[in-house]
């Protein structure tokens, strides 16, 4: 299974400008539909599957992307959730190890 590297954000300035952009978003979301936090941050993480759809969709057929990216929703929305996992949980939570090491059934 492809792990990502944790984002850290001192380092990566990729990650730091992706993080200011949600941030934004999110504030944003907060302040003007005044819902609640994980409502607005669910929000967010529905905004990141759709994308992945979409980027996805660009690299299937003959006619998608050339980069050899080739999608696999299922392991690719697990790698996803466990970015999430590794960034939202304690490093010293238990659930962020088993998160982390969980393999899909059915997949060796
Ligand atoms: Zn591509």
């Amino acid at each position: 299974m492809q792990m990502l590297p944790v984002a850290n954000e001192t380092a990566d300035p990729t990650y730091a400008a992706i993080r200011a952009a949600v941030s934004a978003s999110y504030s944003g979301a907060l302040g003007s539909t005044r819902l609640p936090p994980l409502e607005v941050l669910a929000y967010l993480a529905t905004a990141i599957g759709s994308l992945y759809r979409e980027v996805a969709g660009a690299h299937e057929g003959p006619e998608g992307c050339p980069c050899g990216w080739e999608p696999c929703a299922l392991m690719d929305v697990i790698t996803m959730q466990q970015a999430l996992a590794a960034s939202a949980l304690p490093n010293d939570d238990p659930r962020q190890t088993a998160l982390l090491t969980m393999e899909p059934a059915g997949h060796a």
